[in-house]
């Protein structure tokens, strides 16, 4: 390859962006990425080199799991040293999770690693695949005085960059599906590429990147709603080999004060469960004791997942169990920033 251009390596999961119509059902199933990569042949006008690798099986990301992100992790890892930049196809459904998970999964990563994917199948005549793909491209292949420009695990969909960990999928029709509500966009593409640099998330550059394999799903995620019964609550406590509860309160952090509530809650933490508070609000956060209905939370010992989006909040807690943290820093680590994913 030449030492000029950035080079740059494509992972391809599965997702819409590589599929097609099976021609019996009329659904859309995952094809060959090789047919992917003829489809534009406005790759080669890029100033990059680009390589390929592919999932052998590429899947619907529907059926993404916390052993595909190893997967992927790994395929960062070993081609790390080789690479100035990375572009992760992958299908749009759970693509916040993925890309959350796999920013807490790269530790002191000094290299771009964007996702991307398509609401529409590249072959097709209207497909936003093209520019999300080619715009990606662009900008894991940004320098500045010959190192990459952007550090961190992106996004990028529908003109937009975004901190992958702070992203949320929103909308199943529009090709601007994903949103940031709690931080700005670090880039915006239009007639130019505009880079928001106040923005971008600036690591220790002298640490090495390490990569976080152990991923603990041991975990629930429960969302209130008025009427949710004792039932359904203390059932979910009681999965066994359970270590943490994810709640989807209301607003900034407020659930019910009724007394069996808050005494579930008290039981299991007390037993060592740990329970984080976020809210169910697609903008905004937590703030415990701002309301009378947060003040018990906050008194018992919930962690506050301040302005963390669920996806974040998910990949976090793998990431965190799965390292072991020890309990009596759980609780201060886990209110911390550690990739930008929380204010
Ligand atoms: N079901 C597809 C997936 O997430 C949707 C998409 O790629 O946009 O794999």
């Amino acid at each position: 390859m030449s030492n000029t251009k950035p080079n740059i390596l494509l992972v391809y999961t599965g997702g819409t962006i590589g599929m097609i119509k099976d021609f019996k059902s009329g659904a859309l199933k995952t094809f060959d990425f090789k047919t992917l990569l003829k489809k534009i042949p406005e790759l080669n006008l890029l100033e990059c080199n680009i390589d390929t690798v592919s999932f052998k099986d590429p899947i619907d990301s529907s059926n993404m799991n916390p052993q595909y992100y190893v997967k992927i992790a790994e395929i960062i890892e070993s081609n790390y040293d080789h690479f100035d930049g990375f572009v992760v196809l992958h299908g749009s459904d759970t693509m916040s999770y993925t890309a959350s998970a796999l920013s807490f999964m790269l530790e002191n990563l000094a290299k771009p690693i964007i996702f991307t994917g398509s609401q529409l199948p590249i072959g097709d005549l209207r497909t936003d695949a093209k520019e999300n793909l080619i715009t990606s491209i662009q900008v894991a292949s940004l320098q500045s005085k010959g190192k990459a420009l952007i550090k961190e695990v992106c996004l990028y969909f529908e003109y937009k960059l975004y901190r992958a960990n702070r992203t949320t999928k929103l909308n199943a029709e529009h090709f601007q599906a994903f949103s940031s509500f709690n931080y700005p966009d670090l880039a915006e593409s239009g007639v130019h590429l505009k880079i928001n640099h106040d923005y971008l998330f600036k690591p220790n550059l002298r640490k090495k990147l390490r990569v976080h394999k152990a991923l603990d799903q041991n975990i629930a995620l429960v969302k209130l709603f008025p009427g949710i019964t004792k039932t359904v609550l203390e059932n979910v406590f009681n999965i066994s080999n359970l270590k943490a509860v994810i709640l989807e309160t209301y607003g900034a952090g407020n659930c019910s004060t009724e007394n069996w509530f808050i005494e579930i809650l008290q039981k299991n933490i007390s037993k060592g469960i740990y329970v984080i508070n976020i809210t169910q609000c697609s903008g905004g956060r937590v703030m415990m004791g701002h309301y009378e209905t947060s003040s018990k939370l906050k008194k018992i010992g919930v962690i506050s997942g301040n302005d963390l989006t669920t996806e974040a909040a998910i990949g976090k807690l793998m990431y965190m169990l799965g390292q072991k943290t020890p309990h009596k820093v759980f609780k201060t680590m886990y209110e911390t920033s550690l990739r930008g994913e929380l204010s």
